[in-house]
C-alpha cells in the first residue's frame, strides 16, 4: 500500500484521509495528498553520483591494503632466509 502525506500540514500530525472522487484529500486542510514513492529517481541519481565519488577511494584503499600485505609477506620471507643462512 502506498503512503501519502500532506504537503501543507506538519509531518508530525497524524494523517487522516478523506476520499473525494477517488482522490485522497487531507482531512485538516483539504489539500490533495501526495503519494510517497519508495525509491524516487532523485535518490537513484544521488546514489550513482555518490558511488562515482566513492569508488576511487574504495579501490585505492583495497590496493593499499593488498600492497601492505605483499610487502609484509616479502619481509617475513627475507628475514626467514636470513635466519636459515645464519644457522647453517
Ligand atoms: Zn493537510
Amino acid at each position: 500500500m502506498a503512503k501519502y502525506y500532506c504537503p501543507y500540514c506538519s509531518p508530525g500530525r497524524r494523517l487522516s484521509l478523506r476520499a473525494n472522487h477517488g482522490k485522497k484529500m487531507c482531512a485538516f486542510c483539504g489539500e490533495q495528498l501526495v503519494e510517497v514513492k519508495l525509491i524516487s529517481p532523485k535518490q537513484i541519481v544521488a546514489f550513482v553520483v555518490a558511488a562515482a565519488f566513492l569508488m576511487p577511494l574504495v579501490l585505492m584503499a583495497s590496493l593499499f591494503i593488498q600492497e601492505a600485505n605483499e610487502s609484509e609477506a616479502k619481509e617475513s620471507l627475507s628475514s626467514m632466509s636470513f635466519l636459515l643462512n645464519a644457522a647453517s
